[in-house]
């Protein structure tokens, strides 16, 4: 048999590599029009920013050792022109002399790939708009890119401006490898988000760290024209904006080559690529296609689809070749699984987006759930986005996206692999996943993702989306269960902060028939609600997917929080000289850790820090997750501090805080569009010796300390047993306390749930998914609170009646009576019974 392949690159290579290893007789040769074969095309990026330095790395396979190796004959810079299916020859133009020749076949392989796009703009064809395909594209920017960086480090000309048209998976690999090399760079796209092959709300984060990079973001802006100027090129956006640039990068997607494949009268797909069969066998049955220039059916969308992706392109190669040698062999579909690396960020999918599904008018339902990529105690994780789409009857993956910083590309395999075997929601539940804390969390986000679709197929669980909002909360109360810290620096209009540790309290009276939008930062602690209240008898309800996590990919805050119109807050720092800022490193410099720490961590941290500091004194803070970037800076306003930095650092931001005032915090009521006119001061009777109950208390008490705001806390009755020790000093008792003692809960880790207390279980269950989700303890909450200034005072009337001394009680538990509480009371701005 003689097997003549035409392009010998990826598909190319693999598909001739495959032949020889079944067919040791076949004559097989190579016909490739440029001078590389078998190079690694996916690997250019990264020798322009000279991550990989060593050029020679990316020919992965030369003429001569495909000779040695398999007995190929490979000839490069040999462009088959035109194909003669009667005769069954190809005609070969000889690319450095032009001559020509005639080669007969048995079998014909086309694997001629994908051919950038040019739009037609004027300038477009200009010697300084480079295109990135083959080696000699890389070697020619770099040497440009090269002379202009020699030059601004002679201080020969100013710094290397670079546009990169698309932003896509190649251009934004080449954004990060020019930034990376030290040039400035713009990147233009027409969509209205970078990554056209993602749902819009997992570009967002890719699009915020790109710019946290230094690069510049044009979002639904093309490129008019192209003109030469003196010293480069001018890119007049369709915005109007010129932009300078000394080189310009056209990655504008790819077509498939098929002009051969048209002119002998092959049969191409409604996209425009060759059409082939399962086999890859084209209209001809003796030629084969392969590559990006080939469509290919979806695994999950109907039709044919083009991909042009190495994997499919490798797969489909060595399908041909076995089918080409008398093998059966099938090549069912192409789900598109790609990934990205964009800085220190990586992003990507596999099946379908959900906005291919709309198109395709399939039902589906999707779920956003933003876990750790590994515990978050161990050092190095960030959050990450991960939504996956599904059948909303019988629960079958459809597809799935993620972007974060660690763990990234294992969550996409499992996904892809998933989507592949038909899985469903249910099986991700199920799937084992490798697990120690370096690598992932004992329930893995799959997993998690799976819980969280599985509770949506199952009915119970109801979502509503960001991308919905705001049809989708109207005519509902919308209840933030959040923190008040976090409710305090930013919350949707309208919505009523309930903590969720008093909202079992709180709903008591609520009427069970209006309808009810939760949200929370991430959609767990709405989702602990949704439950409780579900099972007590409310109707409507709906918790947002993602919570304010995914909302923020989807709204841009300052319209959201234009659309409510709050009256602005007044900053102590501004109204205030007993806030006013210290002067510029009068103090000292505290370093604090908060990396791995999700929100309102990193706040709470902070806050305590800054009220252990001194007026002057500046904390510089590092955090993992992104969220920071917009919280930070109105926790600090809000307080009367200052920002004096916010840079980007590894998957988060390193920030240094000054702190304000004269010593003592400056505080905001936590309720958005308040005006702020002093700082506050609450009191609470912690009557309740439930858990949840106490718990809220501290919340909310850990909350106001966190905004500046002093707090009074007076413990009766049964609230007085979570200051209780646990391993209190042996005493002599009477009878009658020895027998209250033995009744009683002995300290914070002893109470009971005020429902759902399971004979114990209920708060054993509360404490560890409290510790899942890195919540404080009770303990930890009110060790949190004393250290933060808070006054715990034991009520004296109680302990005489229930013999409690003084040595029962936890280390700084001041003693004292209703007066105590009176005065304290009169002095605040909130008092609470609980
Ligand atoms: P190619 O590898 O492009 O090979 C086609 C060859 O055919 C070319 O060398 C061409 O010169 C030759 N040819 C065309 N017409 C003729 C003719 N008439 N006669 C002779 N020879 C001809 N994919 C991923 O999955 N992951 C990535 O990270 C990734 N990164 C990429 C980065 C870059 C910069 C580029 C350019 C591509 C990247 N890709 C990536 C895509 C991937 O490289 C392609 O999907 C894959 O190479 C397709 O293989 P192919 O053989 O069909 O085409």
């Amino acid at each position: 048999m003689k097997l003549v392949i035409v392009g010998g690159v990826a598909a190319g290579a693999s598909l001739a590599a495959r032949a020889r290893r079944l067919d040791e007789r076949a004559e097989i040769i190579v016909l490739e029009r440029g001078h590389h074969v078998s190079f690694a095309n996916c690997g250019l990026p990264y020798h322009i920013g000279e991550v990989i330095t060593d050029r020679s790395r990316l020919l992965v396979q030369t003429p001569e050792s495909l000779r040695e190796a398999l007995d190929l004959d490979v000839r490069t810079a040999h462009e088959v022109t035109a194909i003669d299916r009667v005769a069954k020859t190809v005609t070969v133009r000889r690319v450095d002399d032009g001559t020509e020749y005639t080669e007969s076949y048995d079998e014909l392989a086309l694997t001629p790939g994908a051919e950038a796009i040019r739009p037609p703009i004027p300038g477009i064809d200009l010697p300084g708009v480079h295109v990135l395909r083959r080696m000699g594209d890389m070697d020619a920017i770099k040497a440009r890119l090269d002379g202009l960086l020699s030059a601004a480090a002679a201080g020969e000309r100013g710094p290397v401006r670079a546009v990169v048209i698309g932003a896509g998976y190649i251009g934004l690999e080449m954004a990060e490898n020019l930034r990376h090399r030290g040039a400035e760079v713009d990147v233009i796209e027409l969509a209205d988000q970078i990554l056209p092959p993602l749902d819009h709300e997992l570009s967002v984060p890719v699009e915020s760290h790109l710019r946290s990079r230094g690069a510049g973001v044009h979002l639904e802006t093309g490129a008019a024209a192209l003109r030469e100027t003196v010293s480069g090129l001018d890119v007049e956006l369709t915005n109007h904006t010129v932009l300078h640039a000394d080189l310009v990068i056209l990655s504008a997607g790819v077509r498939p080559n098929t002009e051969l494949a048209r002119k002998a009268g092959l049969e191409l797909g409604p996209h425009g690529g060759i059409a082939v069969d399962t086999h890859m066998r084209t209209s001809d049955p003796h030629i084969w296609a392969a590559g990006d220039s080939v469509e290919t059916p979806g695994t999950v969308l109907p039709g044919t689809a083009l991909a042009p992706l190495a994997g499919p392109a490798n797969r489909q190669a060595r399908v041909a070749a076995e089918n080409i040698c008398g093998r059966d062999t099938e090549y069912r579909s192409t789900q598109g699984t790609s990934i990205v690396k964009v800085f220190d960020m990586v992003a990507g999918g596999t099946g379908a987006t959900q906005r291919q599904l709309r198109a395709a008018g399939i039902p589906h339902r999707a779920v956003h759930v933003h876990p750790s990529g590994h515990a978050g105690y161990y050092p190095g994780t960030a959050m990450m986005h991960l939504k996956i789409v599904f059948d909303p009857h019988t629960g079958r993956l459809l597809g799935g996206q993620v972007a974060g910083f660690d763990g990234v590309d294992k969550r996409l395999d499992v996904l892809a692999t998933a989507v592949r075997m038909g899985m469903t929601v249910f099986d991700l539940e199920e799937l084992e996943l490798a697990y120690a804390p370096p690598f992932g969390s004992a329930k893995d986000p799959i997993n998690m993702a799976g819980f969280v679709a599985a509770n949506v197929v199952r009915g119970d669980l109801e979502l509503w989306y960001a991308e919905d909002y705001p049809a989708a909360v109207e005519g509902a109360r919308i209840i933030d269960v959040r923190t008040p810290e976090e409710y305090g620096i930013w919350h949707l209009p309208g919505a009523e902060n309930v903590p969720l540790a008093s909202l079992r309290t709180v709903c008591g009276d609520w009427d069970t028939a209006t309808p009810i939008r939760l949200y929370c930062a991430v959609g767990f602690r709405s989702y602990l609600a949704y439950r409780a209240l579900r099972q007590r008898g409310f109707t409507d309800l709906k918790t947002l997917s993602g919570g304010s996590t995914t909302f923020r990919a989807w709204h841009e805050l300052d319209d959201v929080d234009a659309a409510a119109q709050r009256p602005p807050i007044e900053n102590y720092a501004e109204s205030h000289s007993l806030f006013a800022l210290a002067p510029t490193g009068v103090g000292a410099s505290i370093d604090l850790d908060c990396t791995g720490l999700a929100c309102p961590g990193p706040i709470m941290k902070l806050a305590e820090a800054a009220a252990a500091a001194s007026a002057g004194d500046e904390i510089t803070v590092h955090v993992s997750d992104p969220g920071f970037a917009t919280d930070a800076p109105a926790w600090v306003k809000r307080n009367g501090h200052e920002l004096v930095s916010l840079e980007p650092e590894g998957p988060g931001y390193v920030a240094v805080i000054r702190k304000g005032g004269a010593g003592s915090m400056a505080s905001a009521r936590p309720v958005a569009g308040a005006s702020v006119s002093g700082p506050g001061k609450n009191s609470f009777v912690v009557f309740s010796g439930d858990l949840d109950k106490v718990l809220a208390a501290f919340i909310i008490a850990n909350g106001a300390l966190a905004m500046g705001e002093q707090v009074s806390m007076f413990f009766t009755f049964w609230g007085l047993n979570a200051l209780r020790r646990e391993r209190p000093p042996r005493r002599q008792k009477k009878l009658m306390d020895r027998m209250f003692s033995v009744m009683m809960p002995s300290g914070a880790n002893d109470l009971p749930l005020s429902t759902m207390n399971l004979a114990g279980m209920g708060p054993v269950m509360i404490t560890n998914v409290m510790k899942q989700h890195k919540v404080p303890s009770l303990p930890e909450l009110i060790a949190s609170a004393h250290a933060g200034g808070a006054r715990l005072i034991g009520c004296t009337m109680t302990m005489d009646l229930l013999g409690i001394a003084p040595s029962d009680l936890l280390d700084g538990v001041e003693l004292g009576g209703v007066a105590t509480f009176l005065g304290e009371a009169s002095e605040s701005t909130t008092t609470l019974f609980i």
